[in-house]
């Protein structure tokens, strides 16, 4: 059996960032990596700029550090000065306008004084360029500002923007087709008649993929039979990446391993050594036209299927979308208080992880196993604890997975 470390190898070897397309720069954009190194079409500022709200002036005037000026212009944000400041003039200038010719200088308006309409009291003794942001000062025009492999978090559209950007070249979202597997499952609106139970995969694992800028295309339940299911996963199969829950382990209706095959998804493994999620099932279908559809088949009890996406889907997401570091995040951090555990396999645990004293802090919440989504709600990440009956310390470090909040 592999080892988690060994199967996150084979996941990240076999996705390649999807080929890179050209999209519209609208909020779907958000997340994705760049394709193409982007220049700017312009000096910004494109003229030397006010960054108060004050007098522009000659520094040459305020030697002594008091003057009184003649105001000859106002000028505001998007308007342009026509006026040369000669010795004992100023120019009543708003954040954002463009510095009159003859001017050096800009003095904030809390150290001035208004004498009369004309007339302006000055007492400061302004520096050259004080207050003046220069034309070309963040960019020039024809300079990079973003390399390909940048991601596109909000900044990143105000540069484009301002770049005059409105499309760009991008790594697409991988569409990732969601299939929970199950005779038991009836949906959210329905109460479990005897035997049933509720899908709670299905919209657990579209919040996932959601979360990690894939699309998640719901295809419903597949029942535990070979032709529906059949017939669900070639549908699933159309999506660069298929995320199966269920139907995976040794039972008599664990049918999901088989039917791939017969479909000609090629196996690369099938159990890994960790608790939850023994039974998970990784393999990939070769396409004729487009890059392989990755098929994941995560064991149908919550928690199992909530911690192997968190450990081999999202990172083989994250790679598809061109990430530089995809793998899962994993901290180190202090154990809070004793815990004793007894455990045969490598267990992801839930837990609280927070910053106490400038530290990394981590301690195990209450959970029963694999089946207990609900001990899971108090957790945002897992402490990764050894097989072996222990009393572990606090104080003692361990390794952390972080469960990325939506959006991230
Ligand atoms: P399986 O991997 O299909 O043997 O399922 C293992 C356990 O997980 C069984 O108790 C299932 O009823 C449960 N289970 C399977 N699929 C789901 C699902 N979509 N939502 C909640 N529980 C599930
Ligand atoms: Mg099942």
């Amino acid at each position: 059996m592999l080892s988690v470390t060994e199967a996150q190898e084979i996941v990240l070897q076999l996705a390649a960032p999807l080929p890179a397309a050209v999209a519209p720069l609208t909020p779907a954009c958000f997340g994705l990596i760049l394709a193409e190194d982007v220049a700017s079409d312009i000096d910004a500022p494109p003229f030397d700029k006010s960054m108060m709200d004050g007098y522009a002036l000659r520094t040459e005037d305020l030697m002594s550090g008091k003057a009184t000026l003649t105001v000859v212009e106002e000028v505001m944000a998007g308007q342009t000065p026509r006026r040369t400041l000669q010795n004992g003039q100023a120019t009543r200038i708003m954040t954002g306008a463009p510095l009159p010719s003859g001017a050096d200088a800009v003095v904030m308006i809390e150290r001035t004084h208004t004498l009369d309409a004309g007339r302006v009291a000055i007492e400061d003794r302004p520096k050259p360029g004080q207050n003046i942001l220069p034309r070309g000062r963040e960019m020039r025009a024809g300079e990079m500002i973003l390399r390909s492999g940048a991601r596109l978090r909000p900044q990143e559209f105000g540069l484009l923007a301002g770049v005059g950007r409105t499309s760009v070249r991008v790594h697409p979202a991988p569409r990732v087709a969601v299939l929970p597997t199950g005779d038991e499952l009836v949906e959210a609106p329905s109460r479990p008649g005897p035997g049933q139970i509720r899908n709670s995969n299905g919209p657990m694992i579209v919040a996932q993929v959601h979360s990690a800028g894939g699309v998640p295309a719901p295809l419903g339940i597949a029942r535990d039979n070979v032709e529906h299911l059949r017939a669900c996963i070639r549908e699933g199969l159309n999506a660069e990446v298929l995320v199966l829950s269920g139907g995976v382990s040794a039972g008599k209706l664990d049918l999901v391993p088989g039917v791939l095959e017969e479909l000609g998804v090629q196996a690369h493994f099938h159990k890994v050594v960790m608790k939850p999620g023994k039974p998970i099932f990784f393999g990939s279908r070769p396409n004729a036209d487009r890059p392989a559809t990755l098929v994941f088949g995560l064991p149908g009890n919550p928690v199992s299927s909530l911690v192997c996406f968190e450990l081999f889907v999202r990172p083989a997401l994250r790679k598809l979308q061109g990430h530089a570091d995809p793998r899962a995040r994993i901290v180190r951090a202090e154990l809070a208080e004793d815990y004793a555990y007894r455990t045969d396999r490598l267990t992801y645990h839930p837990a609280q992880l927070a910053i106490e004293d400038s530290r990394l802090r981590v301690r195990a919440v209450p959970w029963f196993g694999s089946a207990d989504l609900r001990g899971v709600a108090p957790a945002n990440a897992f402490i990764v604890l050894p097989a072996g009956d222990f009393v572990h310390r606090m104080g003692q470090c361990y390794d952390v997975l972080i469960v990325e909040p939506a959006g991230t």
